[in-house]
């Protein structure tokens, strides 16, 4: 495996982001306790700032300044409100690498999956530019009665919405998600994860310097358990990315409140090699889909289903190709692998191997960690032989470990592939696109990638993308992207009282043409 660990020379830190920038990125966050985290670079272990904790005071605070803002936003016309976005679109592709330097400061990411990271914003501005004004309309519907009624359907926004985003994607989940619900004219309160909260601040003061006005997008930072609750108890939306335990935790407390909830959670995905797939292709992509940002990609591949006959030859080739990644800790395009997150989540990772090899599960390469690269650096791992009595077998393990299976037949594989309580995103590999689609349908994943791992399924951004089974409930992008943060308003009018019985005439008659009326409706397909 080729580590390059010219340590000193490529983890130099870009000289931009110096302690004033970084004081000044975490002023806007409150803390009237005074209390703070030390938020560290990933590569070194270095303290990079001492990030504010919010109280739970501090977050009644930020929510009723956001929903203070959000009044005149949502009054103010479409067009305007969809301005700030065009300017910041263009804003943010100029300051693509600074925002990458962040990320990678961070989370420890490879650059390249950093600068694929800032693209989804700019992406998703894009759609919902496109898709807004449509979508925010009001649409006029039947009536009741043919002619002497109408009926209009309003979309207002909700008012405050609770954005918590998980640290493996902290740009594109803090502002991402937060985009189509300002564009509806909702004021956002976004608790970024403490690990990662300098890039979706320093995104903020972007949207600001775009026009955005300054008070609608809050933040607070703290402890999950800490900050979560208050935050819960004032919101009217809650948009959560993250893991499934805490999920669960989230959308109980939007059940009590009978708040909306949008709940995209973890994954235990699988690949399915057909036996007409072109190998090479395949291994090809595999590398992305298992190890791309380190394996920390909630829709990344942790089992690859390849058939009996065609099982040697991927698994060397296969071998081969993680062999001659390169790891290494640089503020630079090149390494094909960055580091985890901390000391924790290597720990985690580490652990799930562990457990599958004295379990009996064989290591093909990889397994351990790499302090001589950085603090939290772990090798790609492809494992062999691992069960459902394994940590690995069933959770999701969230780094570059990923097992391999042997199937006979398309039955057990589609069968397998759907052996978890997870259903986020499965991937099929073919030359026979009809077939692929065939085998989509059977699979219990809310996207299905068919010739590629990940990416072609969650940068469609016209498409709804979320959970299936303990994977989510709801889902971004699409239309329904935008649409849940608007609350849905009936407006009807009836021109002329003709409901109920009409002057001297009896119920029986009544009863008798209404349903005459309704049969007729129905022939006509006004109804
Ligand atoms: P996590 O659930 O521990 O934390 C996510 C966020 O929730 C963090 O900001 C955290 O501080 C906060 N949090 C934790 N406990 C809370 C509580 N009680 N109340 C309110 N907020 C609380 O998840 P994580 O380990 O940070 O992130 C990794 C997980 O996220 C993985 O399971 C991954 O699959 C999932 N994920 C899913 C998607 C998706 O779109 N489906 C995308 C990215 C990550």
């Amino acid at each position: 495996m080729s580590t390059e660990t010219a340590k000193t020379a490529a983890v130099r830190r870009p000289d931009w982001i110096t302690e004033e920038v970084l004081g000044e990125l975490v002023s806007r966050v409150p803390s009237s306790t005074g209390a703070s985290w030390k938020l560290t670079e990933v590569y070194t272990g270095e303290v990079l700032v001492a990030l504010p904790q919010s109280s739970p005071a501090d977050v009644e605070r930020a929510a009723a300044a956001g929903r203070a803002a959000q009044r005149e936003w949502a009054a103010t016309p479409l067009p305007e409100r969809l301005a700030v976005f065009k300017r910041a679109h263009e804003l943010i592709l100029r300051n693509q690498h600074k925002i990458a330097d962040l990320i990678q400061a961070e989370s420890g990411k490879a650059r390249r999956i950093a600068f694929e990271e800032v693209c989804d914003v700019p992406m998703v501005i894009s759609h919902y530019l496109k898709r807004a004004p449509r979508l925010l309309k009001d649409k006029k519907r039947p009536g009741v009665m043919p002619v002497l009624s109408s009926s209009i359907e309003r979309h207002p926004p909700r008012g405050l919405i609770g954005i918590i985003a998980p640290w493996n994607f902290p740009f594109a989940t803090g502002l991402s998600d937060a985009v189509p619900a300002l564009m509806a004219g909702n004021a956002v309160l976004l608790k970024p994860d403490n690990k990662t909260a300098l890039s979706p601040l320093f995104g903020i003061s972007l949207l600001e310097e775009a026009g955005l006005p300054k008070g609608l997008f809050q933040v607070v930072c703290g402890e999950g358990p800490d900050v979560g609750p208050t935050m819960m108890d004032n919101v009217d939306y809650a948009m959560f990315t993250g893991s499934t335990a805490t999920g669960r935790v989230i959308g109980e407390q939007a059940g009590r409140n009978l708040i909306g909830a949008c709940l995209e959670l973890g994954g235990k995905n699988p690949m399915i090699v057909l036996d007409d797939a072109d190998i090479d292709e395949t291994v090809a992509g595999s590398m992305f889909a298992v190890f791309g940002n380190t394996g920390q990609i909630c829709m990344h591949i942790e089992r690859i289903y390849i058939p009996d006959a065609m099982y040697d030859e991927f698994r060397d080739k296969f071998v081969a190709a993680v062999e001659s990644m390169r790891i290494e800790a640089a503020y630079a395009f090149g390494p094909d692998l960055g580091a985890l997150v901390s000391p924790d989540h290597l720990a985690r990772v580490q652990s799930h191997v562990e457990d599958a090899v004295a379990k009996g599960a064989t290591v093909l390469t990889g397994g351990q960690a790499r302090p001589d690269v950085g603090p939290t650096f772990f090798e790609p791992t492809i494992l062999e032989g691992t069960t459902k009595e394994m940590l690995h077998g069933v959770t999701e393990t969230f780094g570059p470990v990923v097992s391999l299976h042997r199937y006979s037949t398309l039955e057990e594989a589609i069968e397998l592939a759907n052996d978890t309580d997870y259903g986020l995103n499965a991937s099929v590999w073919t030359t026979n696109f009809k077939r692929a689609q065939a085998i989509a349908a059977r699979i219990e994943s809310g996207n299905v990638n068919i010739n590629d791992g990940l990416a072609t399924a969650y940068a469609s951004k016209s498409t709804p993308s979320g959970g299936m089974k303990q994977s989510g409930v709801g889902a971004r992008h699409g239309d329904q992207g935008l649409l849940k943060y608007t609350e849905t308003q009936n407006v009807a009018t009836l021109k002329k009282q003709v409901m109920g019985p009409q002057g001297k005439q009896t119920f029986d008659d009544y009863a008798k043409q209404m349903q005459t009326s309704l049969r007729w409706m129905r022939k006509l397909r006004i109804r």
